[in-house]
């Protein structure tokens, strides 16, 4: 068997710890003759394994007493419509800014419910830098102000949380939630879909500010309901109980290597590593991205000469590093680099451009 680097953005590798664990549990798990997902959601074995997944994510996240928190299907684009229905009052202003594919997405699910306000957008910069909070026009008496965290497409990341003052701030954490340390006290809502950087696809985490489920929010139906949802603990109906056990492996697998602070450091080596290795090629290869809000988790970058893409893509997977094609909304090459890659992976990485810039430049 020989598992090879992979920089896919999502779903996206795995810690190779997990998959053994979860391989070895397969069919028996714990003992009792039968796989986690063959069993009942409310079943005892189950229960526990649901029960010490948000337990571990908390202490993970420090996540504070008063947030809920949620493993719900439908992925991030279904949360990015639900904190509308859940938050706003029909037609009430909300503010999105956007800074890049993610942020038009979320903008894109809401239309019919709110008064979407763009109230800042990279869009005409081509979303290679964040507008500045002094830029930024809010609107007095808006729902919430939302912000993606980490822009997986455009690899452009908040580095600092802005200032909204008393508008709860929602963010979508898809692909940078638990890269590092973060003061959820800050936020009204934070979500992420888990494919990126908490296990696989299939399941969403919603951390929620419980004051705001106070809130009346809009016409809708029980299953998109949050307040239900903690109501129910999650299990208002079947929960994805496979991929919920899959994120529970993956949070004790965190905590075991040394938890948030630990991934920090990590992600910010793997990151300056590969952006040193980009701007070192003397334009051989380049990233476009403003120096302040680049990505620790996704790097998207382009050969000087695009008749190398396909040359660099099938060398790259000859020595095994696989799924480093550009997002087709913007070409060129995209290395994401989540918690799970490995240091060695990019390393592996950075020397294997560093040879092909010798070969081909
Ligand atoms: C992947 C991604 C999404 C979409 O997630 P789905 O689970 O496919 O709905 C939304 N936001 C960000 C930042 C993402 O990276």
């Amino acid at each position: 068997m020989s598992r090879a680097f992979n920089f896919s953005a999502g779903p996206a590798t795995l810690p190779q710890a997990v998959l053994e664990q979860a391989q070895a549990e397969m069919l028996d798990w714990h003992g009792v003759g039968a796989s986690i997902v063959e069993l009942s959601h409310r079943g005892p074995e189950f229960m526990q394994v649901a029960a010490e997944a948000e337990a571990d994510l908390r202490t993970l996240m420090s996540i504070p007493d008063d947030y809920a928190v949620l493993f719900l299907q439908g992925g991030a684009t279904m949360q990015q419509a639900l904190l509308a229905l859940n938050f706003a009052e029909p037609g009430q202003a909300a503010d999105y800014v956007v800074t890049g594919h993610w942020g038009k997405t979320a903008l894109k699910q809401v239309n019919h419910y709110v008064q979407a306000h763009v109230a800042a957008s990279g869009e005409a910069g081509g979303f290679r830098d964040i507008p500045p909070r002094a830029d930024w026009t809010l609107t007095p008496g808006a729902a919430y102000v939302h912000v993606t965290a980490n822009e997986t497409i455009h690899g452009v990341e908040f580095r600092e949380l802005p200032d909204v003052g008393d508008v709860p701030l929602f963010a979508d954490f898809s692909s940078s939630i638990v890269s590092e340390p973060l003061d959820v006290s800050r936020f009204g809502v934070i979500y992420a879909g888990a494919q990126k950087n908490l296990g696989p696809v299939g399941v969403s985490v919603v951390i929620v500010r419980r004051d705001l489920l106070e809130r009346a929010g809009q016409p809708r139906a029980d299953i998109l309901d949050y307040r239900s949802h903690v109501k129910g603990e999650s299990m208002l109906n079947t929960p994805p109980t496979w991929n919920w056990y899959l994120a529970g492996l993956v949070f004790k697998w965190m905590l075991a290597e040394g938890g948030v602070e630990e991934f920090a450091a990590r992600n910010a080596r793997k990151s300056a590593l590969l952006y040193r290795t980009i701007d070192g090629s003397d334009g051989f290869y380049r990233n476009e991205v403003a120096p302040a809000v680049r990505s620790r988790m996704n790097v998207p970058f382009f050969l000087r000469d695009e008749a190398l893409d396909k040359p660099f893509l099938a060398e790259a997977k000859d020595a095994g590093l696989i799924s480093l094609k550009g997002h087709r909304a913007l070409g060129g090459m995209r290395a994401s680099i989540y918690n799970a890659m490995p240091e060695a992976g990019v390393e592996a990485l950075a020397a294997f451009m560093r040879d092909f810039q010798q070969r081909h430049g």
